[in-house]
């Protein structure tokens, strides 16, 4: 049987981050992908915001890769001229009802590090974006956004060209622990190798995956809810020149219906949130009036003709409905017999901006079981 060293269970932008990662230091690495290509599901479906970190808990996983990796991201873009732009992001309130939560989001962004925030009034909003319906707002001169599918080729290129390799068309279907290394075995050819680290950033099916290992994916709840998010895109010149989100919901499911652009200006709104039960990208254009009503919220005078069906992706959430906030899993299996295996669970957003701190996360990890 083959023998590897490191095998990575996935080509979405957080697996491709870590094959870019740990080629730095070890040779012997080898990317699994099920699909024809890199970044074929959740990473080429998302608002490729780089976010600055203001909604999440303070020393929550999601907070602390986030802020981190905003940096590493925007120094890496910078350095491999990958097209990202820092546009700024405004969160508005519409209503005096919502001041208080604004102002309470504000100061929680603030006690997670956030100093680069402010807090703006209707008329310091007006001078920087004249067509929102803001009262108030926080802005964020740190958000931005990158061009996901040139950040994804970047890490192939310094993966492959430091000798690891990509294994497109091959779906890990087996995954058994035979000290010390484990037995992975993909399914079309019933090909079998050895493998002395699997990490497994497999997406919306990582929960599988550690299931495949022997893990209760139930008792540990990892067990994945699958909740899609829809976009529209305006048909029209874009008024606004940054990002405008409404405040979030409380239900921590979704950021709610917000007005993103992308490198070519092109204005979107979404995603919306709904819990499904298998996966299904297809856009219901009857959502159409819907997508208007929020997006007239945040953004008036727009015109309804021009909100087009645009694309969907769906979040791996371990939080299912009515459950409060989870958090990233990033686990280090040793302590559950499976030596050698690392769990990436539920890297939801803000999993694109977070991808190269999460890398180096996973690298500690990596050396300690190598050591
Ligand atoms: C609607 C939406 C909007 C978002 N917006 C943002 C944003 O603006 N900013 C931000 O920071 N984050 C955002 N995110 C989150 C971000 O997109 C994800 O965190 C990130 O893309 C996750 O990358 P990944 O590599 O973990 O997963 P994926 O991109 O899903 O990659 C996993 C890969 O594993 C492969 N795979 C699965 N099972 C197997 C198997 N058995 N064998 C072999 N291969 C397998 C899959 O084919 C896939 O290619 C958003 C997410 C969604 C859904």
């Amino acid at each position: 049987m083959d023998k590897i060293g490191i095998t990575i269970i996935g080509a979405g932008v957080v697996g491709l981050a870590i094959a870019a990662e740990l080629s730095r230091k070890y040779t012997d690495i080898v990317i699994v992908e099920k699909n024809d290509s890199f970044g074929q599901e959740t990473s080429s479906r998302n608002s490729e915001v780089i976010h600055a970190g203001i909604y999440y808990p303070v020393d929550s996983l999601k907070s602390k890769l986030c802020i981190e990796g905003l940096n590493y991201l925007y120094e890496i873009c910078e350095k491999a001229s990958i097209p990202h732009r820092r546009i700024g992001k405004l969160i508005i309130a519409t209503e005096d009802s919502e001041l208080e939560h604004l102002e309470m989001l504000f100061e929680k962004a603030r006690s997670n590090g956030l100093s680069e925030l402010r807090l703006l009034d209707k008329k310091e909003i007006q001078k920087l974006e004249p067509n929102t319906n803001a009262i108030a707002g926080i802005y964020s001169p740190k958000t931005g956004i990158v061009d996901s599918h040139s950040l994804m080729g970047y890490f192939v290129n310094v993966a492959k060209s430091a000798g690891a390799e990509i294994v497109y068309n091959s779906e890990v279907d087996l995954l058994a622990k035979e000290n010390p290394a484990f037995v992975v075995g993909l399914k079309e050819d019933q090909y079998h190798y050895q493998s002395r680290i699997v990490i497994n950033s497999a997406g919306l099916y990582s929960d599988k995956i550690s299931s495949l290992a022997g893990l209760d994916i139930v008792r540990l709840k990892y067990r994945l809810h699958l909740c899609k998010g829809d976009y529209f895109c305006y048909a029209k010149a874009s008024p606004v020149s940054m990002l405008i989100y409404p405040l979030p919901p409380e239900t921590c499911v979704g950021l709610g219906v917000h007005a993103t652009l992308d490198m070519g200006s092109r204005l979107r709104f979404g995603p919306d949130h709904k819990y499904i039960d298998k996966i299904d990208y297809k856009v219901d254009p009857e959502k159409a009036g819907q997508f208007y009503d929020a997006a007239i919220k945040i953004i008036p005078n727009l015109e309804r003709d021009a909100m087009v069906p645009d694309m969907s992706g769906i979040r791996p959430k371990i939080q299912g409905p009515g459950d409060s906030f989870r958090d990233f899993i990033i686990k280090d299996e040793s302590d559950r017999g499976l030596n050698g295996l690392i769990d990436l669970i539920g890297i939801e957003s803000p999993g694109l901006t977070a991808c190269v701190a999460i890398a180096k996360m996973v690298m500690k990890m990596v050396e300690d079981i190598m050591q």
